[in-house]
């Protein structure tokens, strides 16, 4: 028998928490496409090609080995060494081995860094729109996240006094993200600066490092010792299914998050970080060229987003993320939006409503597909909105 979900006595975390709407669009698009239909996914934060060979070759090995049980809880020596030794090339630091945990992904990073300095009942403060997740994993670490809206009419740049106002004697940590899910916003440095001199701890997720297209952003680690960034092999690295990411951050902050992790989570995969290795080794000196075939994807977008009237928000200037209003706002039902596009037109969008109160109203666009693909979507949604909007 199915219990009652009242019976259950759920949380309030887990019965409260907003479902990833971007995930039920993906779920609906792949049976759709099991019944025979031709989608574009434009809905998808992930990179569209394969790991690289000599990654995968990397773990398969390190498997043949028998490297199959436990990692040190921190991660192997070696992965927080390249780590270390990477982000001390592009920006100039002075980390070591001992400045990085490596995780299951850059997710459970992040609750890791929230587990860190956050007391029950102290406030996070977000950006709106934000990345879909910070809330629930604020609130999993018993935070209460708190918004600050950033507007496309000022390219989504954190305006420090609205910031400075949100903060409290509760604020506990600011979260950033630049380049930015949902929007491609890239915060100047001389904001990010500002935030880093605001006061309190600065979460820098910078997962989109090397995805930026015209600018390279510096580490909030440039601009203050009292910073946790939080990286991984996700998005640049093309290894989203891999599960491996990272924290840097002072030695007391690692040492403290070593010992959460030896509690949550033992250790992160064990062959997944001899690929990590590879993947430091060969794939992030190619940034460059990685980032050279998303800009022109990014520019045949942009290029088709203007043609067809929904021009994107601000700047996208790195990710592969453009955020676009809904012409009259669609009652401000983003979510309805994105699943009338889909059946109508076979195309895959995520509704704002996932990333915030000022998300509703728009819809987030990946480019993280060809530039085939792209001009199909685009031009499909262009006549969709043509007999809709
Ligand atoms: N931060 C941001 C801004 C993201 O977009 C994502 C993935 N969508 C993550 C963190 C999590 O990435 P992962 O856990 O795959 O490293």
């Amino acid at each position: 028998m199915e219990p009652d979900a009242n019976t259950l006595n759920l949380s309030r975390l887990a019965g409260g928490l907003a479902p990833f709407y971007v995930m039920e669009v993906l779920e609906r698009a792949m049976s759709m496409e099991r019944e025979g239909a031709d989608i574009i996914h434009l809905e998808v934060g992930e990179p569209d090609s394969p790991t690289a060979p000599e990654v995968c070759g990397a773990a398969i090995d390190s498997i043949r080995r028998g490297e199959t049980l436990y990692s040190p809880s921190p991660g192997i020596e070696p992965l927080r060494a390249a780590v270390a030794e990477s982000a001390n090339l592009r920006y100039g630091l002075n980390l070591t081995a001992e400045n990085i945990l490596i995780t299951s992904g850059s997710s459970p990073a992040l609750l890791l860094a929230m587990m860190c300095v956050v007391n029950p009942g102290d406030e996070v403060v977000i950006t709106s729109p934000h990345y879909a997740c910070y809330p629930g994993i604020i609130k999993a670490a018993g935070g209460n996240p708190v918004t600050v809206p950033v507007y496309a009419e000022e390219d989504y740049q954190i305006d420090i006094g609205r910031m400075r106002r949100a903060l409290t004697p509760n604020t506990a940590a600011i979260i950033i993200n630049s380049p930015a899910n949902p929007t491609g916003a890239v915060l100047d440095d001389k904001t990010l600066e500002a935030v880093c001199s605001l006061g309190p701890l600065v979460v820098s997720d910078e997962i989109y490092h090397g995805l930026e297209y015209g600018v390279e952003s510096r580490s909030a680690l440039n601009h203050t010792g009292r910073a946790i960034v939080v990286n991984g092999f996700s998005k640049l690295c093309s290894m989203t299914g891999w599960r491996l990411g990272y924290m840097a951050a002072p030695r007391e902050l690692i040492r403290a998050a070593r010992k959460l992790q030896q509690n949550l989570f033992i250790s992160p995969n064990t062959f997944v970080q001899h690929g990590g290795v590879a993947a430091v080794r060969s794939v992030v000196p190619r940034s460059r060229e990685i980032a050279a075939v998303f800009s022109e994807r990014r520019d045949a977008m942009e290029r088709d987003l203007r043609r067809i009237g929904l021009p994107p928000c601000g700047q996208p200037r790195g990710a592969f993320y453009m955020f676009v209003r809904i012409p009259g706002g669609a009652g401000g039902d983003s979510r309805a939006l994105a699943f009338d596009i889909l059946e109508q037109t076979g195309v895959a969008v995520t509704p704002g409503a996932d990333f915030g109160s000022e998300g509703e109203g728009h819809l987030r666009l990946s480019y993280a597909n060809s530039v085939a693909n792209i001009r199909e979507g685009v031009g499909r949604l262009g006549r969709y909105m043509e007999s809709h909007c």
